[in-house]
């Protein structure tokens, strides 16, 4: 039998007074990545030293994260362009609540892009010292769009140029992520510009399904969506979900935001979604005085589609060009924000304690590591860059919502997983294993499960048998996407996240050393996202050099002949069977040409 006495060691407690050297005892910390670059662990308490970069000149400086006033504050002073202080959270306690539950880095890849990476993020895409691997992968399949979003500068006409990929080049980007190792990205995004308006984007789709990704999606304003036959193919072709920009839920807020009164378009969607057999996750951008007091309506109608509506991941914008102080303190919205608003407007999950940064789920992973012995796909970003809570609603007219950690104490059952991970770790280590050591295992997990489960405080009809079902669907895709998981096993649930991409005024660059989300960009590299879009905005650099001017594109008198057209067949034999390859230019000469200033979202 196994002994799993340190598990209790490990019982999870509020009290931080009992943790070793202010640190949790249940982390485990890996010293090195797997190409062997050292990891810094992140620290437990405030203040502490990190880098961030300058606004101004995007160059790297020394930065301090502390607390003062109840908050929490980044400062940082660059030569040349003087001191600079971010607000990273209006409330210290619910901001530690969340900085301190989590479980360990991970090792990032161990066949990187640039084998030889020294300094971050200079030396990016993707490198030796990077800490993370992919969770969610974004291939761009074009700048173009059809919408003018005041919120936006990365289109086309605001660009002055046109960045659109033919077959060869999007099959190239989705099998350098499918190669990466030990564990290939498995999930995919098509973002843009607006991706549906690839001329091929059904056929890129099918492309992703037979190359083995188990979950597509798409970044979506859903226009394209709102024609029944075009969802329907989507569907057909394997798509999974659209990320649904969705920024409030009447047309002024959508105006503001968009610049068109676009909420019917928005309805349509959902309903074709909802006749296709799509998913929807909703996507708003969070600008504050401008959306943000419709956080609880936005959480609201995703409850009342629930049936189609499976998660909604909050976004604040970034803050692009100078912004002063003043204006930065008043519009700076950040996780915390997030979490004061949604009790505040809902009283579904309370600010601190019902929160939990998306990195804690990593013991599940582990767990499911030690059981089959194959790297499992592992979240291990940053705390500050993303939370969540899970809410689950009765199948009723009432449609009455319980968050999970109401009649569920999920931090207690991590840390118990995170000690059955390690102690099955330790025992096929010892023994190799064997189908004893499995079943137990197994029957453990259950156990610990069931042990953390409060039946008497659980939404109807939600048997521990119906909750093990939509854990299940949370951890492997394919169980979630069988027609019969969501009438058979699972229970309408609803994932509401909230993910901070950086702006230069907040970066951090042990943030961005552990960022899952990656571009796989047409120069052959794959980009975390807070590298591509923002502080060095490698973005600009990888589109300029492949990218046809707008006049161009514009007056081509044939666009069918178009590289994006054509067929990949047709398109492999232009190219002689060469894949397009660019050469960068250098950082310095890419902060020179970097001149927006425009306010506006990453
Ligand atoms: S962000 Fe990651 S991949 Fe890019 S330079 Fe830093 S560690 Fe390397
Ligand atoms: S995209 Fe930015 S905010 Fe999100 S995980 Fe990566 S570094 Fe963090």
């Amino acid at each position: 039998m196994l002994n799993l006495g340190h598990a209790k060691k490990w019982k999870y407690e509020e009290d931080h007074s009992n943790w070793e050297n202010g640190r949790p005892p249940w982390v485990e910390q890996p010293k090195k990545t797997h190409s062997g670059h050292p990891i810094h662990e992140i620290p437990w308490s405030l203040p502490y030293h990190t880098q961030s970069l300058c606004p101004e000149c995007t160059r790297v400086v020394k930065a301090r994260k502390f607390a003062e006033d109840n908050k929490v504050w980044m400062e940082k002073t660059c030569k040349e362009h003087g001191y600079f202080k971010e607000l990273i959270s209006p409330d210290l306690s619910v901001y530690m609540d969340m900085f301190t539950f989590r479980f360990g880095d991970g090792q990032g890849v161990s066949n990187p892009i640039v084998p030889d990476g020294k300094r971050c993020p200079e030396d990016c895409g993707i490198c030796n010292m990077h800490h993370s691997h992919t969770a969610l992968a974004n291939v761009d399949l074009t700048n173009r769009c059809d919408m003018t979003c005041p919120v936006c500068f990365a289109n086309a006409n605001a660009a002055g140029y046109v960045c659109e990929p033919d077959l060869v080049d999007v099959r190239r980007m989705l099998q350098n992520l499918r190669d990466m190792k030990p564990v290939p990205a498995k999930v995919v995004q098509f973002a843009g510009g607006e991706p549906t308006i690839h001329p091929q984007f059904h056929k890129i789709v099918a492309m992703s399904k037979e190359m083995g990704f188990w979950h597509i999606q798409v970044a979506t304003n859903g226009k394209n969506f709102s024609n029944y036959e075009f969802a329907r193919k989507a569907k057909e072709a394997g798509l999974h979900t659209l990320y649904l920009q969705f920024d409030g839920v009447t047309d002024d807020v959508q105006f503001k935001t968009r610049a068109e009164k676009i909420m019917d378009t928005k309805r349509k969607v959902i309903e074709n979604a909802r006749k296709v057999g799509l998913r929807v996750v909703l996507v708003p951008t969070l600008v504050k005085s401008v959306n943000d007091h419709q956080v609880g309506d936005i959480i609201r109608f995703a409850i009342e589609n629930v049936d189609v509506i499976t998660g909604i991941s909050f976004q604040p914008v970034c803050f692009t060009g100078r912004i002063n102080e003043k204006n930065r303190l008043e519009k700076r919205y950040t996780m915390t924000h997030l979490a004061l608003d949604v009790e505040k407007q809902t009283g579904l999950v309370p600010a601190k304690g019902g929160w939990l940064p998306l990195g804690c789920t990593s013991p599940f992973s582990k767990l499911s590591e030690a059981l089959s012995g194959e790297p499992a796909m592992t979240i291990t970003c940053h705390p500050d860059c993303g939370n969540g809570a899970y809410l689950f609603v009765e199948p009723n007219e009432k449609k009455e919502v319980r968050s999970l950690t109401d009649f569920f104490d999920l931090r207690a059952a991590l840390v118990d997983i995170q000690a059955l991970a390690q102690e099955i770790r330790k025992k096929n280590a010892k023994n190799g294993g064997g189908q004893g050591v499995q079943l137990f295992s197994k029957a453990k997990a259950l156990s610990i499960l069931r042990k953390h489960y409060r039946p008497s405080r659980a939404p109807k009809g939600l048997s521990f048998r119906r909750l093990l079902g939509v854990l299940d669907g949370y951890k492997d895709k394919e169980v979630a996407h069988n027609p019969n998981h969501h009438t058979k096993n699972a229970y309408p649930t609803l994932f509401v996240a909230g993910m901070h991409f950086q702006d230069p005024y907040n970066y951090d660059i042990e943030r961005v050393k552990r960022c899952i989300i990656h571009y796989s960009a047409r120069d052959g590299r794959i980009y975390p996202f807070c590298t591509y879009n923002s502080g060095p905005y490698y973005r600009e650099r990888v589109e300029e050099s492949i990218s046809v001017p707008i006049g161009v594109y514009k007056n081509q008198a044939d666009l069918d002949q178009f590289p994006s057209q054509v067929s990949e067949e047709d398109a492999f034999k232009v190219r002689s069977g060469t894949p397009s390859t660019v050469a960068l230019p250098s950082m310095t000469q890419q902060s020179e040409n970097h001149a927006c200033g425009t306010e506006g979202c990453c």
